[in-house]
């Protein structure tokens, strides 16, 4: 597990524009953390990281929202589908070719793959988040690993 700090909401977007960089083809990110604790504001990071040129919104009334970039962006709110047990075609998403980004991933957890990259972030004060990255999966170890070089 690693922990990093952004002092505001550039500074987290940066960070997951970093990652966004980093990331290939069949990845899973999830992100998981209170109402503003920033996970929209680091999907828009990372999909500017991926190339996506369109401006990233909160797909909470939709569930899935896609968008591309120099692959497919596959950006999830899954609030909705608390104790629903509703199954969405996850797999299809995952096995792809695109990046799948899940905030709230804890409602579906009987749905995520075998790997993924697990991010929590927490709302430190006003402008401060922690950011906290734990692997499941070896390939997401190195992708931390060149996220810290
Ligand atoms: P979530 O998707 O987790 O509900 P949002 O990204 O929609 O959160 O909202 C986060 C809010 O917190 C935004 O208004 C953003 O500008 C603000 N904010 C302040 N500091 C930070 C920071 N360090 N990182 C991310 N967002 C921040
Ligand atoms: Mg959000």
């Amino acid at each position: 597990m690693k922990e990093f700090f952004t002092n505001n909401d550039e500074e987290t977007m940066e960070f997951a524009e970093k990652l966004g960089e980093l990331l290939q083809p069949n990845q899973v990110v999830t992100l998981d953390g209170d109402l503003g604790a920033g996970k929209t504001t680091f999907t828009k990071g990372l999909a500017k990281g991926l190339g996506v040129e369109r401006t990233v919104n909160s797909p909470t009334y939709t569930i899935v929202k896609e968008y591309r970039g120099r692959m497919p962006l596959y950006h999830m709110d899954v609030y909705r589908l608390e104790d629903s047990e509703e199954d969405i075609g996850f797999d299809e998403y995952f096995s792809g070719e695109g990046i799948t980004v899940i905030e709230w991933s804890d409602y579906i957890r009987t749905y995520l793959p075998e790997r993924y990259l697990k991010i929590q972030m927490k709302k430190i004060s006003a402008d401060e988040r922690q950011i906290l990255l734990q692997p499941i999966g070896e390939e997401y170890e190195k992708l931390i690993e060149e996220l810290q070089q």
